[in-house]
């Protein structure tokens, strides 16, 4: 495995053999069983793998989220030989953002509500250093997961618009055993919350349970995930969503196409998402 820091050195590796397809997974470290199901994903389906470690100073809105953001490079890196990746790109802050770097990409209606509420500026930073990822290292496939919906659906949206030459790959979010998906920040949570933060999951299911019955009124459905998270002492919803599972646009019923109900809460000063497709 080749652990590379320069933009020259990825594009030297990623040419070596102009035939191979390659699958990359942009990260921001601290690996978990989430990001390695993405990783194993891409190693199925391409004879090279790539993997980003960079956390993006540009979709961090305050700049203590970002200082308390965890690394563990050591372990990353150990995890992603295991698993056979080819070439890690490790870039430095300055290597991605050089002086003088003023393009960023804004992908508009899909980044506006939900996450977009919450986190000014946050699928802007995100776009860009995709979009940088993308041409940096000119992937066959790249690897997303279910887990950051919204993210998934901004990429998909920019990857369409900008006509960039690559598939992308959705991929199952990865849970604990009480249901909690799989998160870098769920290490902050205190032992209390960890426990109580199973109760968003439970909230989804409910309301999946409540659509396989037959009720399509989106406000019963996020009614349930309501419900779950008041027997907790979440410490704030952000929002409760049941929306339309391509435009994000909320719903008063469930049509055809089915819905993406999905929540942002906090439990203490850890933000938590979660979602399903019912
Ligand atoms: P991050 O390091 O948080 O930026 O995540 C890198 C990639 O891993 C993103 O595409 C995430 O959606 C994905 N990911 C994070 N957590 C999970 C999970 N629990 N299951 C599946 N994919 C995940």
């Amino acid at each position: 495995m080749k652990i590379v820091k320069t933009i020259a050195d990825v594009r030297i590796a990623r040419w070596r053999d102009a035939d191979s397809t390659w699958g990359l997974v942009p990260t921001m470290g601290f690996l978990h069983d989430g990001h390695m199901s993405l990783v194993h994903r891409a190693r199925q389906e391409n004879t090279h793998v790539g993997v980003s470690i960079f956390v993006n100073p540009t979709q961090f809105e305050n700049t203590g989220d970002l200082d308390a953001y965890p690394t563990d490079l050591t372990r990353d890196l150990a995890l992603l030989a295991d698993a056979q990746v080819d070439v890690v790109w490790v870039p430095a802050p300055e290597v991605v953002y050089p002086a003088g770097f003023q393009t960023y990409i804004d992908v508009e209606e899909v980044t506006r509500p939900l996450e977009g509420q919450s986190r000014a500026g946050h699928f802007r930073g995100v776009a860009t250093v995709v979009a940088k990822l993308f041409n940096v290292f000119q992937p066959t496939r790249a690897y997303f997961g279910q887990k950051d919906a919204q993210q998934a659906l901004t990429i998909q949206r920019m990857v369409e618009d900008l006509n960039f030459n690559l598939s992308v790959v959705i991929c199952e979010t990865v849970r604990e055993t009480d249901g909690l998906a799989m998160s870098s920040r769920n290490v902050r949570l205190r032992l209390r919350d960890r426990e109580q933060a199973a109760a968003l999951y439970a909230g989804l299911r409910a309301a999946q349970a409540q659509y396989s019955h037959g009720e399509r009124r989106a406000e019963v459905l996020r009614e349930c995930v309501r419900a779950s998270l008041s027997c907790t002492d979440v410490t704030e919803i952000d929002y409760v969503s049941v929306a339309d599972p391509v435009t994000l646009t909320e719903l008063d019923q469930v049509g055809a196409s089915g819905a993406l109900v999905s929540v942002a809460a906090w439990f203490g000063d850890v933000r938590l998402i979660d979602n399903l497709r019912v």
